[in-house]
């Protein structure tokens, strides 16, 4: 690699800020975010209620835009991107877990999974080989046929990590994964994010839980829109 090149950092945000406008008044999110989660690192973001931690996760997921500074996603300057562009980045590097799972209520767990690489344009019969592979990592794969509302907590979120994991991403965005769960159900899918992680993927994490972030690599304190530290 040549000099200047930094090929290992996935995710490389500098000077980010980022306000919200509700009616006249501007509410100033994110204040100067200096942030660089290399290749392969499992990175905690804490923060109090309303810190700007989903603002941020949403930056990095191209699923909102930011004022002035710079992000960089694998060297790829995102900033006032297309939607089609945007979309296409979104599905073909990351991968996404919510709090409260998102998934579609009248697909059953293999249609969830299955549903990116239906944007991807393959056919049904490989989309389904495919995603019944990736429930069955999960370790729910009997549980293919089911509805979400018809599985538990924790047997949702595995649903929704295999339906980020389908695509093959290179970095998973989870907003409070574990948020909705209780404690032993919580350490179950954060083994799974640890195995994940160990495949190569970078994972960052927005969490409340101190026992949760205390499994990454590093934590990041986001107070008032800045970082407080990072260690
Ligand atoms: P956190 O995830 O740390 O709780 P958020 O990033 O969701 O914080 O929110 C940070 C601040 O930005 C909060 O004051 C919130 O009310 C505000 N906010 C978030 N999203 C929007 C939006 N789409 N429009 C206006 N204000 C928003
Ligand atoms: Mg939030």
């Amino acid at each position: 690699m040549g000099p200047g090149k930094e090929p290992s950092i996935m995710i490389k945000i500098n000077r980010l800020h980022k306000s919200y406008l509700t009616g006249r008044n501007r509410l100033h999110v994110l204040k100067g975010i200096d942030l660089h989660i290399k290749k392969g690192e499992t990175v905690a973001i804490m923060g109090s209620s309303g810190s700007g931690k989903s603002t941020l996760l949403n930056i990095i997921g191209i699923l909102d835009d930011y004022d002035s500074g710079e992000y960089r996603l694998s060297n790829t300057l995102i900033y006032n991107m297309s939607e089609t562009k945007a979309a296409f980045l979104r599905n073909k590097v990351l991968g996404f877990v919510f709090q409260s799972f998102n998934l579609i209520p009248f697909k059953s767990a293999v249609e969830n999974v299955a549903l990116p690489l239906y944007y991807q344009g393959l056919h049904r019969k490989k989309r389904n080989k495919i995603a019944l592979e990736y429930l069955d990592k999960m370790g729910i794969r009997e549980w293919a046929e089911h509805l979400p509302g018809e599985l538990s907590g924790g047997q949702q979120q595995r649903v929704a990590i295999a339906r980020a994991m389908v695509t093959d991403p290179k970095v998973i965005l989870a907003d409070e994964p574990t948020g909705a769960l209780d404690t032993d159900t919580s350490y179950g899918l954060m083994d799974l994010l640890k195995t994940i992680n160990q495949a190569g993927i970078t994972i960052v994490i927005v969490t409340h839980e101190h026992d949760i972030a205390a499994r990454a690599n590093r934590i990041i304190r986001l107070k008032d829109g800045i970082i407080l530290n990072h260690d």
